[in-house]
């Protein structure tokens, strides 16, 4: 079903989903398997699976030759979903990003998740691989969400890339894209992030999840400002408790946000890795219980293989 479809029969009660990274190449489904047995209990009627671009290995041969080798640390999103639907009968929504594939890689993808009966899709551009500075698009593939979306778009209204097809054989994929409440740290100002926002919306995007975010008020300037904008579809707040003490360092790093001064204190303060944990379940139970009332359609949390505080903290706010 598509996610538009379970937020509106929830009748404004807010819904809870997770995400899941593929385990690493080599590793078995049981990590993801893990993880979803112990959050079932509450019911999400759907569950993310990211997507991870190919990094690079050189290797040196005699004489001097050195290869680059591209290969994927963590495949699998599509298995994984096609597994997720079929043990959990539960939607799983595979990310789709640009970056590694041609627009023609894409659309066999597509077509993938369709026959597998996929009903939703978060188009993204991706993130940069380790070994470029910049995001570098693959020669033939996407370089904006805006791209990806338009290419899904195009599909499900029977306009593939090389042919035309026949309405009712065409893919119906409920798309979302990601929104940014402290702005994409690629975008000289929140403005332009925000048009760029606006026009995947316009082109027919019909959920945003958002980054993580530790401050309800960025969430809640974000959704007025889009509604104000004319942006009417639901806004899911993307939320990730913190577990570790070095997180106050690698969670803006990586995800160029902002943690509230009350909220590192308090962190700081901490004796014990025990306490960390304390304090960053406690601290997200307050944020989710605003977000309800605030009327977050849903409550998406980023598990990042670890289910345990999600599963406390969802036990104190459902
Ligand atoms: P875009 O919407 O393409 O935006 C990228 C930048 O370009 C922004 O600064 C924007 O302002 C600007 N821009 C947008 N459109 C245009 C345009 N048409 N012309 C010029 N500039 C433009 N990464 C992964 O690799 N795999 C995942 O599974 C994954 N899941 C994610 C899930 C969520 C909910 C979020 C919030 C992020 C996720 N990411 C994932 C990270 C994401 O890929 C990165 O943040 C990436 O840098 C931007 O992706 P985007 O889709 O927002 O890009």
């Amino acid at each position: 079903m598509k996610i538009t479809e379970h937020i509106k029969n929830a009748n404004g009660k807010p819904l809870f989903s997770f995400e899941l990274l593929p385990p690493m190449k080599g590793q078995s489904i049981a990590s993801i398997y893990n993880t979803i047995d112990a959050l079932m209990e509450f019911k999400p009627p759907f569950i993310d699976v990211t997507y991870h671009r190919e990094d690079y290995i050189y290797k040196q041969h005699p004489h001097g030759l050195l290869e680059r080798i591209a290969y994927r640390k963590r495949p699998g999103t599509v298995a994984i979903c096609a597994a997720i639907m079929n043990k959990y009968k539960v939607d799983a929504v595979p990310h789709l990003i640009c970056g590694g594939f041609t627009k023609e890689e894409t659309e066999n993808a597509l077509i993938d998740l369709h026959f597998l009966g996929i009903d939703n899709v978060l188009v993204l551009r991706g993130d940069a691989r380790k070994a470029d500075k910049d995001f570098v698009p693959t020669p033939g593939g996407h370089a904006y969400a805006t791209d990806l979306l338009q290419h899904v778009k195009n599909m499900n209204g029977g306009k593939y890339l090389h042919e035309d097809i026949e309405n009712s054989e065409c893919t119906d994929f409920c798309v979302g894209v990601a929104g940014y409440p402290e702005k994409h740290f690629e975008a000289p100002n929140f403005e332009t992030d925000f048009r760029y926002l606006k026009k995947k919306v316009e082109m027919g995007a019909d959920f945003i999840v958002t980054q993580m975010f530790f401050d309800n008020s960025k969430y809640k300037a974000f959704v007025e400002r889009c509604r104000a904008d004319g942006i009417n579809v639901p806004i899911i707040p993307g939320l990730k408790p913190i577990t570790s003490a070095k997180q106050l360092i690698t969670l803006p790093k990586i995800f160029h946000i902002d943690i509230p001064v009350e909220l590192s204190e308090a962190i700081g303060a901490c004796k014990t890795a025990q306490q960390v944990k304390e304090v960053g379940i406690e601290w997200m139970v307050q944020q989710c219980k605003e977000l309800v009332e605030f009327g977050a359609p849903v409550l998406h949390f980023y598990t990042m293989g670890n289910p345990a505080p999600t599963r406390q903290i969802v036990e104190q706010v459902f």
